[in-house]
């Protein structure tokens, strides 16, 4: 959600800008702009739409300067229109700011504003800023840095911004509270600012992220300086980017949605490796050592996450009951921390964020952390605030994941839970030897039948290609397939914007088959397992009343496949394990209408990849 990018040295910024935009695209966006300062002049170009319609507005005018902000808008306050976008300007034309996040009393400091004579030209609630910072720098005679610390000191709300300044030709101010900034430290004292790494990897590894409530100020002269909104100083901590820029990269695949959901066999073994030991039966999670004896002893556990990551965490409840015997409950972030949720001292809570930026399973995180509850990450991206604000956790280790429809994220999240949910099932003894071993090797040969679901790809795009005009379908599943179900509907919604509902496969005749007739495709999870009979009944059902059935069975099916309109045969595995190879046909039915109906995959209309606002 939202990009951010900036740059001083002594390139000039301006391409530096554009292709780091172009890295922050799949974060999801609905206008662009960049800010450059040259020989004293500052020039803003900005307009709705793409970062293409951007350099198309450009059309290689004011494009001088070793010193610039760039910004990806994902509107929250005022349309996606040329004035909203961003940068914003400030009256007298010397300050340019960008932003990600909502400045929640923007209302009333505008007010104010306005009477002191501040002329107001967006809807957007990000102008105040800028203005406030002017008028503070004007009033109090203070310098840029310490104007952005003052105007801080009285803005609620979620921010990352970065401030240059017309009088201040050589240097930037960014700060951040509850939304990501990496600085990197290049080569020569050239530094970037940016939302996430994406868009430094190729220019340096060295960065340093800024912390919530730190003001970092780059000058030419002393390179980066940081204090936080208290006015104290803080050393900056210099890391290592893990990143490639490989791994940015489409590598020949038309989308990186499509990319990604062959990158499975691969990143389903990155998540496994070096914590899966078929050879000595162990599952070893160095990240939750220190609270594997809290883990083992939870009365409960609290799964919380948003989106797909809400769905692997119901697989995750599934894993937990089944395998630990413990009680779960899964809690989608936004609903959790706006109740009263009782939350024990003895409770593992389990965060689950793709990005580790969820604005809502951050706030969850905080409060259940209040609550005195033990706090585990389950995220991808290293160096998150997730990663960083929880008290142990396990990275996913799935590569960066550019599509906005999550897939290897998702696989790797129940692949890393189902490792969790063995390893306490087994201290717990909750699980017999013969089983947790049976289970270890199972999950060792998951990549090899992903690997088996995806050389059914030609089948799955020919099913694809005649269900691609529906405007409806339903999802069903059972047990570890319910929330498959739940998934697959939802990666159709996402990316070709087509009607879908994901059901426990019982749950339909108690309303969704009310919408069952000749034209409703029904995808169900059939394959073998403790509700197979119930599924087959269930599939009867929907083809008593027309519909049209497209069943996942297991290889050499032959009773769905009589009953069937289609079927999609996956390899066997263990139910617990299932979730891992049935989400693949779906996800590349979705990928497939949605390239058949015209759809941007990677950037679908209205979504943001890392969901950095409430
Ligand atoms: N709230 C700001 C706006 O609507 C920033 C949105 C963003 O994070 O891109 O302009």
């Amino acid at each position: 959600m939202c990009g951010i990018v900036a740059y001083l040295g002594d390139k000039q910024a301006y391409p530096i800008l554009i292709n780091g935009l172009r890295r922050l695209e799949y974060r999801g966006y609905d206008s662009a702009g960049v800010a450059l300062l040259n020989e004293g002049a500052l020039t803003i170009h900005k307009c709705q739409g793409k970062v293409s319609d951007l350099e198309a507005h450009v059309n290689g005018h004011g494009h001088q300067g070793t010193l610039g902000i760039g910004h990806t808008r994902w509107a929250t306050h005022g349309p996606p229109n040329d004035i909203n976008a961003h940068p914003h300007q400030s009256t007298s034309g010397d300050l340019a700011l960008i932003h990600n996040g909502i400045i929640e009393n923007y209302a009333p400091i505008k007010e104010e504003l306005r009477s002191r004579g501040h002329v107001f030209h967006s809807d957007t609630d990000t102008e105040v800023l800028v203005h406030l910072i002017d008028d503070i720098q004007r009033s109090e005679g203070t310098d840029l840095a310490e104007s952005v610390r003052l105007a801080l000191e009285s803005v609620v709300g979620a921010y990352a911004i970065v401030v240059l300044d017309r009088k201040n030709p050589d240097m930037m101010v960014a700060a951040r509270k509850s939304s990501p900034l990496v600085i990197g430290i290049g080569e020569g004292g050239e530094h970037f600012i940016a939302s996430d790494a994406t868009p430094i990897v190729e220019h340096t590894r060295n960065v340093v992220y800024l912390e919530d409530g730190e003001i970092a100020v780059i000058d030419r002269q002393h390179g980066l300086k940081i204090r936080n909104i208290k006015n104290q100083v803080k050393t900056p901590f210099i890391q290592e980017l893990e990143l490639h820029l490989e791994a940015l990269e489409k590598g020949g695949y038309e989308h990186f949605m499509l990319k990604e959901i062959h990158e499975q066999p691969r990143s389903i073994r990155d998540s496994l490796r070096g914590r899966l030991n078929t050879a000595t039966g162990e599952v070893v999670l160095g990240g939750i050592k220190d609270y594997e004896q809290k883990f083992v002893q939870a009365k409960r556990i609290l799964i919380v996450g948003c989106g797909t990551s809400w769905h692997a965490g119901l697989v995750g409840e599934y894993l937990f009951e089944e395998l630990a015997r413990i009680p779960v409950e899964v809690e989608y972030a936004s609903e959790f921390r706006y109740r009263n949720p009782i939350i024990h001292e003895d409770d593992i809570v389990i965060a689950i964020s793709q990005s580790g930026e969820t604005a809502d399973t951050l706030a969850a995180i905080e409060l259940a952390k209040g609550r005195g509850a033990t706090i585990i990450g389950i995220c991808n991206v290293v160096g998150s605030s997730i990663a960083r604000v929880t008290h142990a956790g396990s990275y996913t280790h799935a590569g960066p994941e550019i599509g906005v429809a999550s897939t290897k994220a998702f696989t790797a999240q129940v692949t890393v839970l189902t490792l969790m949910a063995l390893m306490i099932g087994h201290k717990r003894g909750t699980i017999s030897g013969g089983r947790f071993h049976a289970l270890l090797n199972e999950l060792d040969a998951i990549p090899a039948k992903v690997e088996a679901v995806l050389r059914n790809e030609a089948q799955i795009k020919y099913i694809a290609d005649i269900y691609k005009d529906s405007t409806n379908a339903l999802y069903l599943g059972r047990g570890f397939s319910f929330p498959v179900a739940l998934e697959g509907a939802l990666k159709l919604k996402e990316i070709s914007y087509v009607h879908a509902e994901g059901y426990p496969a019982a749950e339909m005749k108690h309303g969704p088959i009310a919408l069952i007739d000749e034209e409703m495709p029904v995808f169900v999870i059939a394959t073998k397992g403790p509700s197979y009979e119930k599924v087959v009944s269930n599939i009867q059902e929907v083809k008593a009343r027309k519909g049209k059935v497209i069943a996942i069975v297991t290889e050499g099916d032959t009773v769905v496949q009589g009953l069937a309109d289609h079927v999609i045969p996956i390899p066997e595995t263990p139910e617990p394990l299932m979730p891992l190879l049935s989400v693949i046909p779906f996800q590349l039915i979705s990928y497939h209408i949605a390239v058949m109906r015209g759809c941007n995959v990677d950037q679908p209309r209205n979504l943001a990849k890392s969901v950095t606002v409430e």
